[in-house]
Order: C-alpha cells, then sequence, then structure tokens
C-alpha cells in the first residue's frame, strides 16, 4: 500500500487507494461539498477535508499505511501546488494556499500533491506510453491540459479553453458561470448544449415541432441532456444540427492548438462526450479539417474517445507512484 488518491468533481468526490506499482486497489465514493448543500463557504475547506478523511479510513484503516496523497482538482493549479478556484465546484471563492495547509495538518508526514483533474486524467495515458496530446474533456464545463514529452504544459494558465470567448452571433448573451458571456465552457459542454438547445426552442418552435424530441412529448422546460444525448443516437436532424452547432468552436480551438503546437494526438474525455460517443469525435474532426485544412492531416484518427470511465482516478495512482518513488530515490540517494 502507497496512499489514496481524489477526485474532485462537480458533485462526487472519488477517491481510491493504491498500491506501490501505481495500481488501484479500492475504490469508494462521497458527496463534493457545496454551498447549495448548505454548507457555508468558510466550512468547505474543513468539510472537504473531513469527508477526505472519512474517505481515507474507509480505504486505508486508521492511515498510518498513507504515504502518500494526491488530488485531482477541478480548476488551476499552480506549479507548487496551490489551486486557484474551481469555478464548476465552488463558485467565485478563491482558494489560495488555505486547502494545502489543511490538508498537511490533516495527513502530517504524509507527501501531499495537488493536480489539476485534467492532467490527471492525462497521466492515464501517459502510462500508456502516449506523450504529446492535448486532452479535452466534454462534461458540464470545458476543459483541456497540453502534455509535451509526457509532461503537463502551460502552467495554471493552460487549460482553461473553457473561457475563451466566441464571437458567433448565435452565442451572444450566454451566460457562464465564471460570470463572463458567449464562453465555450457555456456553449459546447453538456449544460451549455442544453442551454443552447431551451434557445433554439424558444426562437424556433416550428422548427422543433419536427423533432423527435418533440415527437416523444418532451417540452423545452423538462428538456434533459439525458434526452439530448438520446435523440442524438436516436439521429433526430433537429439534435443533429445542435450538436454540429455546439461543437463547432471546439473543432475550430482544436484545429488551433493542431496549427500552433503541432499537436496530433486529441484525445476526448467527459460525460457528455462519451455519452455521444464516437460519432461526436467525427462531427469534431469535421469541424477541425474545415478550419484547418492543408497537407495530409487525418483529423478522424487524431481526435478520438478516451478509453477509459475513471481516467482521472487511474493517471492520479500512476502519478502519485511516480512523483513518490521520485521522492524517495532523491532520499535515499
Ligand atoms: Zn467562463
Amino acid at each position: 500500500m502507497l496512499g489514496i488518491v481524489f477526485d474532485l468533481g462537480g458533485t462526487s468526490l472519488r477517491a481510491a487507494a493504491v498500491d506501490a506499482a501505481g495500481d488501484i486497489v479500492s475504490t469508494t465514493v462521497g458527496d463534493t461539498p457545496s454551498v447549495a448543500d448548505g454548507t457555508p463557504d468558510d466550512q468547505l475547506i474543513p468539510a472537504l477535508v473531513s469527508s477526505m478523511s472519512d474517505m481515507s479510513s474507509r480505504l486505508c484503516g486508521d492511515g498510518n499505511d498513507v504515504r502518500a496523497l494526491s488530488l485531482a482538482f477541478p480548476g488551476p493549479v499552480r506549479a507548487d501546488g496551490v489551486p486557484l478556484n474551481a469555478p464548476t465546484v465552488w463558485q467565485e471563492q478563491v482558494l489560495g494556499p488555505s486547502l494545502l495547509t489543511a490538508l498537511h495538518k490533516a495527513w502530517s508526514g504524509t507527501e501531499i500533491f495537488i493536480v489539476n483533474d485534467v492532467a490527471a486524467a492525462g497521466y492515464h495515458l501517459v502510462a500508456q506510453g502516449r506523450r504529446d496530446f492535448l486532452l479535452t474533456t466534454v462534461s458540464s464545463g470545458i476543459g483541456a491540459q497540453l502534455f509535451t514529452d509526457a509532461v503537463p504544459v502551460g502552467g495554471a494558465y493552460g487549460g482553461e479553453i473553457g473561457h475563451l470567448r466566441l464571437p458567433d452571433e448565435e452565442f451572444a448573451g450566454v451566460d457562464c458561470e465564471c460570470g463572463g458571456s458567449a464562453h465555450l465552457g457555456a456553449i459546447c459542454s453538456g449544460r451549455g448544449t442544453l442551454e443552447m438547445a431551451r434557445r433554439r426552442i424558444r426562437q424556433d418552435p416550428q422548427a422543433f415541432r419536427t423533432s423527435w424530441l418533440h415527437a416523444q412529448g418532451i417540452s423545452v422546460e423538462g428538456l434533459t441532456t439525458y434526452d439530448i444525448v438520446a435523440a442524438f443516437h436516436a439521429e433526430d436532424p433537429w439534435t443533429m444540427r445542435l450538436i454540429d452547432a455546439t461543437a463547432q468552436p471546439l473543432g475550430r480551438i482544436l484545429a488551433t492548438v493542431h496549427a500552433a503546437a503541432g499537436t496530433t494526438d486529441f484525445p476526448i474525455m467527459g460525460g457528455f462526450a462519451m455519452a455521444l460517443g464516437e460519432e461526436y469525435c467525427r462531427i469534431l474532426a469535421r469541424h477541425a479539417r474545415n478550419h484547418c485544412h492543408w497537407l495530409d492531416q487525418d483529423w478522424d484518427a487524431m481526435i478520438g474517445l478516451l478509453d477509459h470511465e475513471q481516467p482521472g482516478l487511474a493517471g492520479n495512482a500512476w502519478y502519485l507512484a511516480q512523483r513518490f518513488s521520485s521522492l524517495s530515490g532523491v532520499r535515499h540517494a
């Protein structure tokens, strides 16, 4: 037994016990404390540390076995392990070093790491031998992490593509949870696509009446992302046009990264993308190709879904073992 890894999500907190080889031994899941569930702002970090502590006891007993701990965090993290904020979980609260300090207090004597959650998932690909790629997550929000020679690059600024502002007229005035407007994550994510669907229904109810969704008796108020995914798999033309429109800006951004950095490997993860399936990647590939067509790029081969349900935990486990063994190596040298 080496230690424990955590993956902090919008609603759930996942944890896994990890052995010295970086493999997952057992897992458990709990809730992410939030203001919405009644936790006051100033108690979010103590509540999180307390949940992590309970989960650690469930997985590892009294905690004496936890030599190293790594938390995958859904927001920008500085190179020194200090997370800046997590708008998808805790809105505008700025964290600073308080979380890292609280973890050190709760697990004194344990090596503690905090990594960005998309970077943690990227380590799952590094463990499989992939070294240069842009990993993009399409779930309730959108994030990305560029890896160069098996190392995540860009520091706290890298990867926040979800908050790029889109110039397209159709997206004007769509609010992002960060307080901005017409941001990629507010439009192309699962939540964003749902918002765009509602806008389209209100703007052109006549067109919606021809849709598979309308035939199922689904109204603008009752519509969910699950309905959109089901309609996509039913090849409903109205829904295909919707997904085509919301995927286009992301396809353009992948093409821009390719043109700027030469990246040719674009794995896609996240609940919404995984639910839509490989066909979603084909749509992204078509938009990327339209935006950047020269030479002989095979965009269909360059964009594909990640082959793992929980890449964040698996990648973080591998990362924990690597970091711990390099630290031990330094101490024993
Ligand atoms: Zn934003």
